[in-house]
């Protein structure tokens, strides 16, 4: 008889008809009620075995850990908290798991800290917060690509060794396969690296953005979804070396549009959440209510979970020019009090996380897109303003995240981005390519890139990056 998910299973009728399952056992109690969990969903389904039918070889073995077939009927529910529980009438171990090594780790009184559980890949996939942070994780990947299609967007897959280096100057991890021992040198010590792989240097991406504006300017609407690689060393909870990026990019869109766009997409994926995993999230709201009873009372979040992600669906963003943020800021409390790490003394300050967190938490109270940043600080593709100083560039801003959208209209006209390059120091030669769309039929588009972790973090109310991620990759760290 073919197996049934337990997710499915909870949602039956009791009937008398004989149904198999399968799945780790989560708990055995008075040797006689199994919770049987099997990753289909957060719940378990009891199992109720009657001992004396059974063989106590048989009932040693279902231990915390082990994986079991069970063949029964669904029953009505005893017990609170769900419709039916199955009546065994069959039990197999088929993988015994060592009582002794479980009670140390799964059992142990002291619940596994996030931390230890990264370190400990079989152990983690187990417990109901990495459970439910990754199906939440995999449902909101199929509503990005859900949403993308069906607005009309190509899906578009861009290199992961990239050959231009333009963007990401120190941020990027090499790619060779050149002897690191006995490397080909030129005459003046300098790598040769005519003789490697790719007869030239090369890269992991650091974003597709480049190769995707050359889509769109022939299939009008892309968008990437893959990972993007970072070697910059910032040890926080909102950075890794190896995250996941998505980047819509559509011609004929200005910045308008692009935030337009960058809102109605987040409200949509979130929706798709809130209707689509609705035990994992009840399951992480308790959790992050839990976690913050230990958290002085200013600390902790105004609104639970859901209440949260629904006020996101619920209102518009906020819409801020940047010069209208650095007034806000300057003459903000923490600013005039010096509680700002940095502070914000004029126009043309770089913003850090304290100051786009102040703005989002404490001065609007809601998601923010900040809009029209000085050229200086942003990169040489955005758009330049009329005013010659400020770019048409946009971050979406998050409560509890900081950044989590960055994007902008790209500069279109040939002679303005061909002298923008240079005073940036950006090769031409490396960028040809890049020029050349501005050569063929230009015109007005835009596009963001959106942390795929980054939304995680804030849909599942984690605080840290590292746990929404199933093999983080961060400064001296890429265990498995
Ligand atoms: P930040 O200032 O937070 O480092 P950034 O300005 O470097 O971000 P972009 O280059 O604009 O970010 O990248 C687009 C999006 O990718 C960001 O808005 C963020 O959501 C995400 N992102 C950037 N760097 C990382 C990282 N190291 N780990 C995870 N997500 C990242
Ligand atoms: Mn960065």
């Amino acid at each position: 008889m073919k197996a049934t998910d337990i997710a499915h299973l909870l949602q039956q009728e009791p009937s008398l008809t004989e149904v198999t399952t399968r799945g780790w056992v989560r708990a055995f109690r008075s040797n006689r009620f199994i919770a049987l969990n099997d990753g289909s969903t957060i719940n378990n389904i009891q199992c109720v075995v009657n001992f004396e039918n059974f063989d106590e070889d048989v009932l040693k073995d279902i231990t915390v850990g082990a994986a079991i077939e069970v063949k029964g009927t669904l029953v009505e529910s005893q017990g609170q908290g769900q419709k039916v529980e199955i009546q065994v009438s069959a039990v197999e171990v088929l993988g015994k798991a060592d009582p002794e090594e479980v009670k140390l780790t799964i059992l142990s009184p002291k619940r596994h800290s996030l931390e230890k559980l990264r370190e400990q890949a079989h152990l983690r996939v187990r417990t109901n917060t990495f459970g439910a942070i990754m199906r939440v994780r995999s449902k909101l990947s199929f509503a990005i690509h859900e949403y993308f299609q069906k607005n009309g967007f190509n899906y578009m897959h861009t290199p992961i060794i990239t050959g231009s280096d333009a963007e990401g100057a120190g941020e990027m991890f090499k790619v060779t396969n050149l002897d690191i021992k006995n490397t080909p040198l030129h005459e003046d010590g300098t790598v040769n690296y005519k003789e490697d792989f790719f007869e030239k240097e090369t890269n992991l991406t650091v974003s597709g953005q480049l190769e995707a504006e050359t889509f769109a300017m022939g299939l009008g609407k892309v968008y990437t979804f893959g990972p993007t690689f970072r070697a910059e060393n910032s040890n926080t909870s909102r950075h890794l070396a190896e995250f996941w990026m998505i980047e819509p990019e559509v011609a004929f869109n200005d910045l308008a549009d692009n935030m337009d766009l960058a809102e109605d997409f987040i409200k949509y994926v979130l929706n798709y959440a809130l209707e689509h995993c609705a035990d994992d999230l009840e399951f992480l709201e308790n959790r992050l209510l839990q976690e913050e009873k230990s958290k002085p009372q200013a600390e902790r979040s105004e609104m639970a979970l859901r209440d949260k992600l629904k006020f996101v669906l619920e209102n518009n963003f906020k819409r801020v020019s940047y010069t209208e943020a650095i007034d806000i800021l300057k003459r903000s409390k923490p600013n005039q009090k010096k509680k700002f790490k940095y502070l914000i003394e004029e126009w043309g300050a770089d913003l850090q996380s304290e100051h786009e967190r102040f703005l989002v938490e404490k001065h609007f109270k809601c998601p923010v897109i900040l809009f029209d940043y000085p050229a200086k600080i942003k990169a040489f593709y955005m758009r330049l303003n009329d005013d010659g100083k400020t770019v048409r560039a946009m971050d979406v801003l998050f409560p509890g995240i900081g950044e989590i959208v960055g994007g902008s209209q790209r500069e279109e006209r040939y002679d303005v981005l061909k002298e923008k390059m240079a005073a940036m120091d950006i090769s031409e030669e490396e960028l040809h390519w890049y020029l050349d769309l501005r050569k063929f039929g230009t015109c007005v588009h835009s596009g963001f890139g959106l942390g795929f972790e980054r939304l995680v973090l804030f849909a599942t109310g984690m605080g840290n990056i590292r746990d929404v991620i199933p093999y983080p990759r961060t400064p001296g760290n890429a265990s498995f």
